[in-house]
C-alpha cells in the first residue's frame, strides 16, 4: 500500500471511545479503533496518539458547577490516562507494540513524556500514546495534539471525530449545510469554526501542520486518510 504520510499524530477525543454510550468507554468501539490503527501501522506508518478525556471528565464542566478550575483540569488529565491505557491494552492484545507516555509522572504504569524517547519508539514501529494532556490545566487535548505534533515532527494531525468534516453550519440543525473540503487556518479562526480550540489552531498555523478532520466511525477511514484521500476537511495554510 503506497502511503502518503510517514508520521501521523492521531487525535482521539474521549467521545470517540464512548461510542453511543453517554459516558465512559465502549470496549467494542475501542477494539475497532485499535484494529484500524493496527492495519495502518502494519504498512509502516508511524502513529502517535493523543487521547482526550471528555467521555469521563471535563474540567470546564466541573468548574462551571463550582469546582476549582485547575483542580478540575488535573482530574480531566487523569481521565485521559484511563483512556490511554484502555487503548494500549486493546492494541497490545492484537499484537501492536505500544508505549504510553504521560505528561504527569505515573511511573508505575507509564513512561514519563520524553520527546526523544517518543521519537525513538516511533522509529521502532511502536505506537506512542500520549496521556495526561499537556500536563497543564487550562489547556485541552486538542492543543496537546498540536504541541506534540510539532515536537515529534508529525506531518499531519488526524482529528478523528463523529462528523465527516467541517460544515458552514451545524448539519444536525441545518440539513442543507455545506461541507468544506479544505479551509485555511485563518478562515477557521476568523469564523470561529469549532473544529479545535483556537490555541490548537494557532499552534498548527505557526508550525504549518495540516489538520485533517474526518469521521472515525466509518470503517477504513484511518487507512484512507493515511493514503492521502481527502475524506473530510483539510485545514492548512
Ligand atoms: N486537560 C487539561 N490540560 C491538557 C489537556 C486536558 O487540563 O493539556 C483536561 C481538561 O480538564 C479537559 C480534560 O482534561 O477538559 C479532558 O480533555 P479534553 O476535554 O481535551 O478531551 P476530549 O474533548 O478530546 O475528549
Amino acid at each position: 500500500m503506497g502511503t502518503n504520510y510517514r508520521r501521523v499524530l492521531l487525535k482521539l477525543s474521549g467521545e470517540a471511545l464512548m461510542g453511543n454510550m453517554g459516558y465512559g468507554i465502549d470496549p467494542e468501539v475501542v477494539k475497532e479503533i485499535a484494529q484500524e490503527i493496527a492495519e495502518v501501522v502494519a504498512t509502516g506508518v508511524q502513529i502517535a496518539i493523543v487521547v482526550g478525556g471528555g467521555n469521563i471528565f471535563r474540567g470546564v464542566k466541573a468548574a462551571s458547577a463550582g469546582m476549582d478550575r485547575a483542580a478540575a483540569d488535573y482530574i480531566g488529565m487523569i481521565a485521559t490516562v484511563m483512556n490511554a491505557m484502555t487503548l494500549q491494552d486493546c492494541l497490545e492484545r492484537i499484537g501492536v507494540q505500544t508505549r504510553v507516555q504521560t505528561a504527569i509522572a505515573m511511573q508505575e504504569l507509564a513512561e514519563p513524556y520524553i520527546r526523544r524517547r517518543a521519537i525513538r519508539h516511533l522509529e521502532k514501529g511502536r505506537v506512542v500514546i500520549f496521556g495526561a494532556g499537556s500536563g497543564n490545566p487550562f489547556f485541552t487535548t486538542d492543543t496537546t495534539a498540536a504541541l506534540r505534533a510539532a515536537e515529534i515532527d508529525a506531518e499531519v494531525i488526524f482529528k478523528a471525530t463523529k462528523v465527516d468534516g467541517i460544515y458552514d453550519a451545524d448539519p444536525h440543525i441545518y440539513p442543507e449545510a455545506k461541507r468544506y473540503t479544505s479551509l485555511t487556518y485563518a478562515h477557521v479562526l476568523a469564523k470561529d469554526l469549532r473544529v479545535m480550540d483556537s490555541t490548537a489552531i494557532a499552534l498548527c498555523k505557526d508550525n504549518n501542520i495540516p489538520i485533517l478532520v474526518f469521521d472515525l466511525t466509518v470503517r477504513g477511514n484511518v487507512r484512507r486518510a493515511v493514503l492521502g484521500e481527502n475524506i473530510g476537511t483539510l485545514v492548512g495554510g
